[in-house]
């Protein structure tokens, strides 16, 4: 296989999937620059190793349709000054990029327009429901369509560098099908991807214990094949933030009006079945601080998990429960953080997820291999200042829940022709 340290870039145009889906505030500014800075290895040692840059990204949400808040012209110059450079060109439609591309000049660098503004990247036929007769033909035919698309971004370009890991897990256009345009010696795995890969290799083939898994986030449903994969590998679990009230309610308890899945009561039980089959210890909240709106400055109540009342909603875990998970922390030797433990946008309901945070830095200087995925967690570590007291920050929150999964990722099976 191909890679970016054997590859002589000297007067070759590199397409690069980065994953420069970063958060933007209101004014369009990034609000945190993990991903860029992830990718920044990679795009550096081309540009040094005398190849021009063809950047492309996908940015939110956009569902196959230009939308200004999405487009990734906001974060161009950000981008130019991580890397250095006086300027990032820009192509304001991907797929018609073919003029930009042919311009460009070795050390020069330009980026495309937001993938997603065509459902080609995704594939996914739009406006159709599955249950719909015409669905499979609209699939088919979306395919085609996304195979032309995915030709299109391999033609800017004499090779193709996979550096999106945070997108990995998806057999989109720019991910995986464009690897079919180039032949084994032009497409190569990014450092970025290289070093992921890696670390999710660290962590399952060797694995110190204690092992403890920390999940959390708003729902049960998107987590639980990776919470059910997890009972087979992990000594303690903990599991937190808004699923807790789905479990609390599974049990008849009161919630008030948090989150919950009333669809997914008997799915939460199944995972205490499982956990108690396989020994796994289950940490979960005792006690909720909530809320009387969904907001920073909502009045404060604290009641146990599965008594809160009418009027109330769940949004942080309680200190009873932050006492809990810092204990069920210390000691461990392997831990995985994915999902904030509360509502930690809000600086007065972030006390849950900052508890975790703060044990998973004590363990970790007590010599645990602590690994942190998801943007949301990431985002946590980053806001209290624990970004260098952990092993290893992950850039990707389902690809990193895949590959510990066991899965092999689309992104990577494209290169490596599995
Ligand atoms: P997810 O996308 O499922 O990983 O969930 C992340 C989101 O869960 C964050 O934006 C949190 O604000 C949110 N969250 C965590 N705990 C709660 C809670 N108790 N109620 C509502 N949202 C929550």
């Amino acid at each position: 296989m191909m890679t970016i340290d054997n590859y002589n870039f000297a007067g070759k145009k590199a397409i690069v999937r980065v994953d420069f889906n970063v958060p933007l505030d209101e004014n369009g500014n990034i609000t945190d620059d993990t991903r860029i800075r992830g990718a920044l290895p990679t795009l550096k040692h081309i540009l040094d190793n005398g190849g021009a840059l063809i950047i492309m990204s996908h940015m939110g949400k956009p569902k196959g349709k230009p939308a200004a808040k999405y487009s990734l012209g906001q974060i161009k110059d950000a981008v130019a000054k991580a890397l250095g450079v006086a300027e990032v060109k820009f192509a304001p439609d991907c797929a018609k990029a073919q003029a930009e591309a042919a311009a460009l000049k070795a050390g020069e660098v330009l980026m495309l327009e937001n993938l997603r503004f065509y459902p080609e990247e995704e594939g996914k036929p739009v406006g159709i429901e599955k249950e719909d007769p015409a669905y499979e033909a609209a699939k088919k035919e979306m395919k085609a369509r996304q195979k032309d698309f995915a030709k299109t971004l391999a033609s800017y370009a004499d090779c193709y560098v996979m550096d999106a890991f945070g997108t990995a897990h998806r057999k989109h256009a720019s991910t995986a099908v464009i690897a079919d345009y180039f032949d084994a010696d032009n497409k190569m795995l990014g450092y970025l991807m290289e070093k992921e890969v890696k670390a999710v290799d660290n962590v399952l083939s060797d694995i110190k214990r204690p092992f403890i898994a920390i999940m959390g986030g708003s729902k049960v449903s998107s987590k639980i094949g990776i919470i059910e994969n997890l009972l087979g590998k992990v000594d303690k679990l903990i599991l937190c933030g808004g699923m807790t009230y789905t479990f609390a309610k599974a049990h008849g308890g009161n919630i008030g009006g948090s989150i919950v899945e009333l669809d997914k009561l008997d799915v939460a039980l199944g995972v205490e079945e499982l956990a108690k089959k396989n020994g796994v210890e289950l940490v979960m909240a005792p006690d909720a601080i909530c809320g009387d709106s969904f907001s920073n400055d909502a009045k404060q109540l604290v009641c146990p998990s599965d008594a809160i009342p009418e009027g109330w909603e769940g949004m942080d875990a309680g200190p009873e429960a932050q006492k809990k998970f810092a204990a069920a922390i210390k000691g461990c030797k392997t831990i995985l953080w994915n999902g904030p433990a509360g509502v930690f946008e809000f600086d007065n309901f972030c006390g849950g997820s900052r508890a975790i945070g703060e044990a998973i830095a004590e363990a970790t200087a007590e010599g645990a291999f602590s690994l942190i995925g998801g943007g949301d967690s990431v985002a946590c570590v980053n806001k209290f200042g624990l970004a260098d007291k952990v092993s290893y920050i992950s850039t990707g929150g389902g690809a990193l829940l895949e590959a510990i999964e066991g899965k092999v990722l689309p992104g990577v099976a494209a290169i490596k022709g599995e």
